[in-house]
């Protein structure tokens, strides 16, 4: 059923070759620019080739833990946190293209120092070509709670940067946030225009705004950008869209800045401190690939559920591996919405706020994880300590935590499955299918 590439003791040039390719194409899928695919790919190769495979792992799990690896240490490891180590006030300079959400993140950035960092923000637009922007900012900064700095179409960017800093000392703010002009494309006259007022402000953060959605396109964006400025951070914003979020990878290569923060609603206290770790299971959709790299077969197998009900029947016990059989039995009987509710875990919760997608990523994971356990973890789950469990999340690329809750499910289920001898079973899997 499932073919592993187990007793081989090294990651060899065959055997990573297509486990590699698939590597290529998820984050394809996830829009990360070629280039960056590419090179990517070269470091995960050297990387990987000649590692030692211990004997608990197949190489498609230690393959699949050094990518998950490498594409967290690619889009930078730790917390960066906004610096504001610098005499008051800490002046933040706010770049990128028009819709990123520039506007947007000021106003979140603003909540985000009143409310963690206890700073008294000023914000002020130095948009002259938009009066609705400023007018914008005028009432998402009213609603974060910070104070709105005036400005008008008629005057200059420049002037408007200078007396709002003015202000801002002599009213003793803590920061000043610049939200600037975008155009649709990159132009020239843009770029000239931010680069005088990064002159003129000498900011301690310069930061990049950047959706992303925009996917392909957001590296030539974060190269004309990063030429035009000494960039300090990125925040990508509109993650809470269906993107897998490539454009982290693309923009953190090309800029050589940290991700400090991402956009994850239109709503004020829609920013979050960006998490490296766990965005590099959402870009490569972890589950999918450690799921064809241990090749699990297709279609429904009728044969595998009478089995699993004989054991059942017969005594046997009802192990990790069979939780496996039927999470995958599950989703191949017609997807998730015919069974949902009849699901004994958190899934069929949240199937009731009808969020399907959620549910069915849920379910990845959950194959994921236990994809990442070894034969004998899955049949023992009772060996799954401390340490074990740290290396599963690894290989899938989750917290800790979601292992645990995992090992939860598969308790109640395990439970459910006790009282269930007797028969019960066969007929449980028929109604699933039907
Ligand atoms: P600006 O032109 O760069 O200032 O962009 P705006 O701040 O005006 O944002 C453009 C649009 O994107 C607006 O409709 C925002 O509500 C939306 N937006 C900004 N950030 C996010 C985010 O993180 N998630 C979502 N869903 N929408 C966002």
């Amino acid at each position: 059923m499932v073919k592993t590439m187990r007793g081989q003791a090294r990651i060899t040039e065959s055997n990573v070759q297509d486990m590699l390719r698939e590597v290529r194409m998820a984050l394809l899928e996830a829009d990360v620019a070629l280039p960056v695919v590419r090179d990517f790919i070269a470091r995960v190769k050297e990387r990987a080739l000649g590692a030692e495979v211990a004997t608990s792992l197949t190489p498609g799990q230690v393959l699949v833990s050094i990518v998950q690896k490498e594409l967290a240490a690619t889009m930078g490891e730790g917390v960066a946190d906004l610096n504001l180590a610098t005499q008051p006030p800490a002046i933040i300079l706010m770049a990128g293209l028009q819709g990123a959400g520039k506007t947007t993140t000021t106003a979140k950035l603003t909540r985000h120092l009143i409310e963690r960092r206890k700073k008294k923000v000023l914000t002020v637009s130095a948009d002259v070509y938009r009066p609705a922007a400023i007018e914008q900012l005028k009432t998402v900064t009213k609603q974060a709670g910070g104070e709105w700095f005036p400005s008008t179409g008629e005057q200059k960017p420049r002037d408007i940067a200078l007396a709002a800093l003015d202000y801002a000392r002599k009213h003793f703010f803590d920061v000043l946030i610049v939200d600037t002009a975008g155009r649709l494309a990159i132009d020239e006259a843009l770029m000239a225009e931010i680069r005088d007022l990064h002159a003129t402000l000498d900011p301690v953060e310069t930061l990049f705004v950047v959706d992303a959605m925009q996917g392909q396109d957001a590296i030539n964006t974060a190269r004309a950008f990063k030429e035009a400025l000494p960039l300090t951070g990125i925040v990508l914003t509109k993650l809470d869209g269906d993107s897998r979020g490539g454009a982290a990878l693309s923009v953190r290569q090309i800029t050589g800045a940290p991700i400090k923060f991402a956009g994850v609603s239109e709503k004020i206290d829609g920013l979050e401190v960006f998490d490296a770790d766990r965005h590099a299971g959402r870009v490569l959709g972890m589950g999918d690939i450690v799921a064809l790299v241990e090749e699990v077969q297709k279609g429904v197998d009728i044969q595998a559920a009478q089995k699993l009900a004989e054991k059942v029947k017969g005594g046997g016990d009802f192990d990790l591996d069979d939780f496996l059989a039927q999470i995958s039995q599950m989703k191949k009987m017609g997807g998730l919405s015919g069974l949902i509710d009849k699901l004994p875990t958190e899934i069929a919760a949240k199937a009731g706020q009808a969020d399907m997608d959620k549910a069915e990523r849920d379910v990845r994971r959950m194959e994921g994880i236990i994809r990442s356990m070894t034969p004998l973890e899955r049949r023992k789950p009772e060996l799954i300590k401390a340490s074990r469990k740290r290396r599963i999340a690894t290989g899938a690329g989750v917290q800790v935590q979601e292992v645990n809750r995992l090992l939860n499910q598969f308790e109640q289920m395990q439970t459910m499955m006790k009282k269930m001898k007797g028969g019960g079973l066969m007929k449980m899997m028929k109604r699933f299918g039907g």
